[in-house]
């Protein structure tokens, strides 16, 4: 499971906004990897720089931004799904129209984007991406407003999916969340000025304090006068995408009030209760699934290990789609601790299975290094549903979850026993109410 991407934008006249946009993009770097980019307006125009690669890699491009005395800047860090990595799906992406330049990033996914795109294309508009940013700027252009605000108010309700879309003019910073609030959007504010991002991590990184989450539903629009909050769309049902809490988000995020990481470290506990294992050591899978295994630990009186060690030096760029890479990718990311595990009965956590090849490799791993037993521990339900919502997720026949009872998925793994929380634990272990999440991807019930 790959999230999309990261968004962040600021409102600062007179500061170094390309400066604080590249350490927020930097913040934000897990959510998307394989290209970024940077819209900054100086109050009469806009200027972007953009490319495939890290962050760190691109500085370059984005110090060139820095001799602009500017407003406003929009940034985007993005993943793009699998057959979808053209170099032009880069975002912001960068419009002129009759009113004006504007520049869109986003995060999420239309679910009826092909239709949208279909519809204009047979009124003659021309697509240069497939992006669901570009969908939104032909929206806007057609409309008719003069201004953009009004013209984005009439286009949300033929929007239906799960979007969190910045928009930045020459004058203005937009942004709008779909009524279900599925993708994350927070607003902080650092020193008297505005910023939003898709994780509060990002607000910490440049001293921002953390507001508010934006509301499903709503737009706010920020200028020289202020800030401006409209409910554009009611909203009947928030569906946040309990993935964030699993494993997507970084651990010192707070989402809706409770922060991610003693999340995690909860679902351990539940995982434990529910799932315990007559074992010697426990350790998880870095990163997400360390502070699972901690409270998985605590829980059962298992001594907590490093069982495994990440190589962080291996950019996601280069484990791409390819099965054969991605086999390989697996060897060179994650390698156990022979002498921790050596002999032993090992409990690993784990955030979730999806296709089950990275788990088997793991398992395979374990016993290669001497393990005497491996009880692999989830700290979520089986995954039994692709994602519809902007997250890569494999076809329902590719998911290991899909029609297989635990111990079927078990033995495809070859662990000696195999745990998953339940829902109820999961959801239990965030302690906000059920109906404000997605977990279609466990249920295959989807909120759109
Ligand atoms: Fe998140 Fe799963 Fe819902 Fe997609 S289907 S938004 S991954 S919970």
């Amino acid at each position: 499971m790959e999230e999309c991407c990261g968004i962040f934008g600021i409102f600062a006249p007179g500061c170094d906004v390309s400066k604080l946009t590249t350490y927020a993009l930097y913040a934000l770097q897990h959510r998307g990897q394989e290209s970024a980019g940077i819209a900054l307006s100086n109050g009469q125009n806009i200027c972007l720089r953009k490319g495939p690669g890290l962050v760190s890699e691109l500085l370059p491009k984005f110090k060139e931004l820095e001799a602009i005395p500017a407003v406003s800047a929009i940034g985007h860090v993005r993943y793009s799904t699998t057959g979808d990595a053209r170099p032009e799906n880069a975002q912001p992406l960068l419009i002129s129209y009759r009113h004006g330049s504007m520049a869109v990033a986003h995060n999420g996914n239309l679910v009826n984007g092909e239709e949208l795109r279909e519809r204009l294309e047979k009124e003659g508009s021309i697509f240069q991406t497939t992006t669901d940013s570009e969908l939104i700027a032909h929206l806007v252009a057609r409309y008719g407003y003069s201004d953009l605000e009004s013209s984005l108010k009439g286009v949300m309700p033929y929007l239906h999916g799960a979007y969190s879309f910045l928009f930045l003019t020459e004058d203005k910073l937009i942004c709008m969340r779909d009524p279900y609030g599925i993708r994350p959007l927070s607003l902080g504010q650092w020193q008297g000025h505005h910023v939003l991002a898709s994780e509060s991590c990002a607000f910490d990184t440049i001293g921002a304090e953390f507001m508010r989450d934006v509301d499903p539903g709503e737009m706010i629009v920020i200028g020289e006068e202020g800030l401006k909050s409209i409910q554009v769309l009611p909203t009947h049902r928030k569906a946040l995408c309990i993935f964030e809490f699993i494993y997507f988000a970084r651990p010192d995020s707070n989402i809706g009030g409770a922060n991610v990481h003693l999340v995690r470290k909860e679902l351990g506990r539940r995982l434990a209760r529910e799932c315990p294992a007559d074992a010697d050591v426990v350790t998880g899978v870095p990163d997400s699934s360390m502070a699972a295994a901690s409270g998985f630990a605590e829980e059962s009186g298992l001594p907590y290990e490093t069982g495994l060690i990440k190589n962080r030096y291996i950019g996601r760029t280069f484990i791409q789609p390819s099965q054969q890479v991605r086999d390989i990718g697996v060897q060179l990311k994650l390698n156990p601790v022979q002498k921790v595990v050596e002999g032993k009965r090992v409990v690993v956590v784990d955030d979730s299975i999806v296709r089950g090849t990275t788990s088997k490799r793991l398992v395979d791993m374990f016993f290669r290094a001497g393990a005497r037993e491996v009880h692999l521990r989830i700290s979520s339900p089986p995954v039994v549903s692709s994602c519809f919502y902007g997250i890569d997720t494999p076809t329902y026949e590719e998911l290991i979850g899909y029609q297989r009872q635990v111990e079927e998925i078990r033995a495809k793994i070859g662990a000696t026993t195999l745990g998953y929380l339940s829902q109820d634990g999961m959801l239990g272990a965030i302690g906000l109410p059920e109906d404000n999440f997605c977990v279609a991807c466990f249920s295959g019930d989807y909120p759109i």
